[in-house]
């Protein structure tokens, strides 16, 4: 081995690999403009050029409705696991796993309480970033508890709705097991 190999190349792959992050710029779905990340985080994903408003995290959803971003989320009910032992080309399972890996969420519905101008409010905010904010039994569970929340605290129930529909692998007959609050 030359020094080339052993010395220079090393270097200049670490030079190489010093390269742009691929989140640092976020092209505008609606007029195409590249935009800074870190700069549309700030106008709350909405396009400074055109004003399109983008999707959000469940984790930024949150911190922007809450005064100050200060908020709790509420421990939420674990719905049965696959219902119907569904499996496509991937085990329903192993795409729950992989959408909790890749989103940082826990289901399509993240329920949180805190204060929006000084009122106490439940926010519910679905979670396309989990399995495109589609819709199982856990979700009807979820809904139900944010409602009760909401009426036990006689505080307001703001829901910021994004979702894919029905989710298939549990069909209807499993995603309408969520009963009326009583
Ligand atoms: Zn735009």
């Amino acid at each position: 081995m030359s020094w080339i190999t052993e010395y220079v190349r090393p270097k200049l792959r670490g030079l190489l690999r010093r390269e742009v992050p691929d989140n640092l710029w976020t092209t505008c779905e609606s007029c195409n403009q590249m935009l800074l990340s870190k700069e549309l985080r700030k106008a709350r994903n909405v396009c400074p050029h055109c004003g399109h408003h983008m999707r959000a995290l469940v984790a930024d959803r949150l911190k922007w409705t809450f005064d100050n971003g200060v908020f709790s989320r509420i421990e939420l009910p674990q719905a049965p696991v696959d219902p119907l032992g569904f499996r496509d080309q991937k085990k329903y399972t192993d795409r729950l796993k992989d959408a909790r890996a890749k989103s940082h969420e826990d289901e399509s519905l993240a329920v949180a309480h805190g204060t929006i101008g000084g009122h106490p409010a439940v926010v519910a905010v679905m979670a396309f970033e989990f399995m495109a904010g589609t819709m199982g039994a856990a979700f009807g569970e979820r809904f139900v508890a944010a409602t009760r929340l909401a009426i036990l605290q006689k505080s307001p129930l703001v829901v910021f709705t994004a979702s894919g529909g029905a989710r298939m692998q549990e069909a209807l007959s499993a995603s309408c097991r969520c009963r009326a609050p009583r």
